[in-house]
């Protein structure tokens, strides 16, 4: 449980808020009845239904961005109602809302929440001892929520600088392996539970540090370029490609049958051949394909898929090998 809040969190956000409305709302909602505001009470009682759902939804379906978002409306439109009901003591349970919408949904959700909930109150004029104190009102709860959002947009804009530095390979711009890991954990995921398998195909440059050495760097990294290039032009929609490291490529395929995946693989021969260049002539690479096996791991794939890009390098270079369903012996040749 302590692993789940450490590693979400949005739910860790979820949870805390969750508890702090609990704790927070209780009292007050045993205050309404024991006042004889039955209305009232039962809203609040209400209220907490709701936010205990959204809890508990949160940890039963991991769908944390749709329990944040009924968490917002339910406490922002909640604490509209309860102002309704019990004049201006309700308002300023408001401000916590207005704030907490920013944690639970994005920023742009957060701030249409928050209007939406301020212009409500407006329309409860009874909610306000008179005109002056809802003009206070609208003004602090929008510049609350002004402040709120710019910090919110800022903080979302560098997680968003933060992950794709992470995720992505700056010299190809395709996604580098740390992005692979967990794209092959949801392809496999997906497989299992669709049934509809996907291959991965393992690709090394042939004697990638001849071209360095004899051409430069820079004409090595042109030629990656050109090879990512010519990978995500020639590959469906649905397909990935990552940089694995240095001069080795994955693609990822799903639902392509045995023959699918011979016809990308020998396309893709052909292609380095006549489009990716070099001062001396093109290049060749070498494949290890591997299909992915009813319930097998994504290391254990992985590994097959490399040992068989082993097997091509070791028999001559310039080939494909495909790796055998697990359990059998050797890689066949192709
Ligand atoms: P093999 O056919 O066995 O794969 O031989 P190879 O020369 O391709 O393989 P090796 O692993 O010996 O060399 C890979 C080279 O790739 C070594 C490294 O300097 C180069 N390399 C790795 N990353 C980059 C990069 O970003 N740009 C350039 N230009 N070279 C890189
Ligand atoms: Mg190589
Ligand atoms: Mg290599």
């Amino acid at each position: 449980m302590f692993q789940r809040l450490r590693s979400d969190f949005r739910l860790s956000i979820i949870s805390l808020l969750g508890l702090c409305g609990f704790l927070g709302i209780t009292p007050f909602a045993v205050l309404r009845f024991h006042q004889g505001n039955l209305m009232a009470g039962t809203v609040d009682i209400l209220i907490l239904v709701g936010l205990c759902g959204a809890v508990a939804y949160a940890w039963w379906t991991g769908d944390t961005r749709r329990s944040g978002l009924v968490m917002a409306i339910i406490a922002a439109f909640g604490a509209v109602l309860v102002a309704g009901l019990v004049g201006d003591p309700g308002l300023f349970w408001l401000y916590p809302c207005l704030v907490t919408s920013f944690f639970l949904t994005p920023p742009r959700t957060a701030i249409t929440i928050n209007v939406a909930s301020v212009l409500l109150m407006v329309f409860q004029v009874d909610a306000f001892s008179g005109f002056e104190q809802m003009g206070s009102f609208v003004s602090t709860a929008l510049v609350v929520s002004a402040c709120a959002y710019i910090f919110a947009s800022r903080n979302e804009d560098q997680r968003r600088r933060l992950q794709h530095l992470a995720t992505v390979d700056p010299l190809t711009g395709v996604k580098n392996r740390r992005a692979m890991d967990e794209e092959l954990e949801i392809a496999q995921a997906h497989a299992t539970r669709s049934g509809i398998t996907c291959a991965l195909i393992l690709l090394d440059i042939d004697h990638f540090k001849k071209i360095n050495d004899e051409y430069g760097h820079s004409v090595g990294d042109i030629v990656l370029v050109d090879l990512v290039r010519v990978l995500r032009k020639n590959t469906r929609k649905s397909d990935q490609v990552f940089r694995y490291g240095g001069e080795e490529f994955v693609l990822l395929l799903p639902g392509v049958d045995d023959n699918g995946i011979k016809t990308v693989v020998a396309n893709l021969q052909q292609l380095l051949r006549t489009h990716v260049k070099h001062p001396g002539g093109s290049i060749t690479a070498s494949f290890g394909v591997a299909e992915l096996d009813w319930g097998e791991r994504v290391d254990s794939w992985l590994a097959r898929a490399d040992d068989a890009l082993y097997h091509a390098k070791e028999t001559g270079r310039d080939r494909a090998v495909f790796a055998e369903p697990r359990m059998r012996a050797l890689p066949q040749s192709a």
